[in-house]
């Protein structure tokens, strides 16, 4: 699927849910209540349903976000050389195969040519792909492959350490178990020594 179909899709997908075609995401909540054996008009859940599709349209925001417009206009030319990283960033997103929430910890880094990127934006690019319905492995990539656009660096790591909530409710896995995914572009690939020195800035020995 070429790029532009998937932001047609993407972007079809928040018109719907931002105009409420159809049935409305709150009468479906409504709906979904009754059917696993719940009662929607007791009290605690009577105004659940629109607190519901309320959170739900926060959650996906992201998809109303342009990743070109969060990071241009905050490019700058400098003469700096070295690892910019931004570590320990929150990160909470929606896995797509249980709509259920995965959250944890997001590092970046890249090696500047020539341009660098407003720090504050680095955060904002990783809630704008952490508010769609996600799968870590493709947040991580999107997240570098758009920085890695945006200022043509040397390179771009990014590493995502996340506990994903249907796999440790479900008891599918150990309570505590992190899932971590790393996308290396340029540099942070074909370099060893680049790739060790961001990740024992964020104090891991391997990925
Ligand atoms: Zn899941």
């Amino acid at each position: 699927m070429s790029d532009l179909t998937k932001k047609t899709q993407e972007l079809k997908l928040s018109d719907e849910l931002q105009e409420g075609k159809g049935e409305g995401v709150a009468e479906l909540v409504r709906t979904m209540l009754s059917r696993i054996g719940e009662d929607p008009t007791r009290e605690g859940l009577r105004r659940t349903p629109e607190r519901f599709e309320r959170a739900l349209r926060y959650l996906t925001s992201g998809y109303l976000q342009d990743p070109d417009k969060v990071l241009t206009g905050a490019v700058f030319s400098v003469c700096y050389d070295q690892m910019v990283v931004v570590k320990d960033i929150d990160l909470f997103s929606l896995c797509e195969h249980h709509i259920l929430p995965f959250f944890g910890k997001c590092h970046v880094a890249y090696l500047p040519d020539k341009r660098v990127v407003g720090l504050s934006k680095i955060p904002r690019v990783v809630n704008m792909f952490s508010r769609r319905l996600q799968i870590q492995e493709r947040l991580t990539n999107q997240i570098a492959q758009a920085i890695q656009k945006a200022i043509q660096p040397l390179g771009v790591g990014v590493v995502i350490e996340a506990r994903h909530l249907c796999m440790a409710m479900r008891g599918v896995e150990k309570h505590r178990t992190e899932t971590i995914t790393s996308a290396m572009l340029g540099a942070f690939r074909d370099n060893q020594q680049t790739r060790q020195e961001f990740l024992s800035l964020i104090g891991r020995h391997s990925v």
